[in-house]
């Protein structure tokens, strides 16, 4: 299916028209016009604004993982010790990630149903490894699952773990993420999740504790983060930056604003309810344990028992819903609905669940 009538992946999501409309320019160049730098500058402030914090803000051409890959391998050299604290599977991947290139890496593997609940246990585990840097995913995305960061973030400080890497990139914008309030240095985005924007444009907040790290690893790759220090100053990229996507990813950034953060988060958290309410009602199960803090961004479902998932999509898509399945373990028993950026929508997810309601077996 090339576009979907109701759509409820989440991410890609449905491109806003306002979006749409940044790209439909022939910009000149990126690399010569101070349009541009001004525009970079913008967008920086603007999710400076979304993700609370006074840090610089690094904007990278390339998705999501672009932000994960660089942020890793810019802070981290072969031997140093990371803290892998895993509620799913970017969780998990993410420590996959830091140990394929020699990092030494410790996890804390939580089942993919849960949510940072013992602080206790991780604490003891960062008092004995003393790890350079603990990674975190605040939204699992194929869970369904809002993982707690604060207290996260207080313990990190108080043990002095350098480094506090979290990948948001499926709760900025959707639900408060206080960068600096809750001690991230490494706070991981990208630009078609609550953004609302295309999947080409990755950003992340740098603490000046990691910028420090980042001269000292001296990491040189596609990926690297260093070049971007003083990319703006000198007005000089690493590579030619993509002028539509800054354009796209900024516009996305000023919907939100405009609507005001704090609107955005309960529109997403009041839709995330309805949807909740909805499919228990249906007589299905949310795949989160009820101990568990349910994202407000995207709703993890068990297909139901007496259904493949296959089949059950299939019914789905021909009334015109396209949710997602997911990945690892949850391959084929779960199945997710996004409801983040333009698809935080009750007037949407209820025609999702008028669907679902007519193919339940
Ligand atoms: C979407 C997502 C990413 C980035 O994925 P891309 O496909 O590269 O955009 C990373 N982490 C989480 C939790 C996500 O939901």
């Amino acid at each position: 299916m090339k576009t979907y009538p109701i759509p409820m992946v989440p991410g890609p999501v449905k491109v806003a028209r306002e979006v749409l409309e940044a790209y439909q320019i022939n910009y000149g160049s990126a690399d010569m016009e101070p349009e541009f730098l001004e525009l970079y500058n913008q967008t920086e402030a603007n999710l400076k604004t979304i993700l609370s914090t006074q840090n610089q803000v690094v904007i990278q051409s390339g998705e999501g993982m672009l932000a994960l890959w660089g942020a890793l391998k810019s802070c981290l050299a072969p031997g140093d010790r990371v803290l892998s604290i895993a509620t799913g599977v970017f969780g998990d991947g993410i420590g996959d990630m830091a140990a394929s290139f020699g990092a030494e890496v410790r996890k804390i593997s939580l089942p993919y149903s849960e949510t940072i609940s013992d602080m206790d246990e991780i604490k003891k585990l960062v008092e004995t490894f003393n790890p350079k840097m603990i990674t975190v995913v605040h939204c699992e995305t194929p869970s369904g699952t809002l993982n707690p960061i604060a207290e996260l973030g207080i313990a990190k400080k108080e043990l002095g773990v350098p480094l506090l890497y979290v990948d948001a990139v499926s709760s900025i914008g959707g639900a408060p993420v206080l960068t600096d309030e809750w001690n991230i240095d490494l706070c991981l985005g990208g630009s078609q999740k609550c953004l609302s924007s295309l999947p080409d444009m990755a950003f992340l907040s740098v603490s000046q504790a990691a910028w420090e790290i980042i001269d000292q690893v001296d990491y040189a790759g596609y990926s690297a983060l260093k070049p971007f220090r003083t990319a703006q100053v000198e007005h000089y990229f690493p590579c030619t930056p993509n002028w539509h996507g800054v354009a796209g990813l900024n516009a996305g950034a000023e919907m939100i604003l405009k609507e005001g953060l704090t609107n955005s988060f309960s529109r997403h958290a009041e839709v995330a309810q309805y949807c909740r309410n909805y499919i228990n009602e249906m007589g299905l199960t949310l795949f989160p344990a009820s101990d568990a803090v349910p994202a407000p961004t995207v709703t993890a479902v068990n297909v139901p028992s007496n259904i493949s998932w296959q089949e059950f999509d299939a019914n789905l898509r021909q009334y015109g819903l396209v949710v997602a399945g997911s990945y690892g373990p949850l391959t084929n028993k779960v199945f997710r609905l996004g409801h983040m950026g333009t698809q935080a929508d009750r007037e949407l997810v209820a025609r999702a669940m008028d669907v679902i309601g007519k193919v339940l077996p």
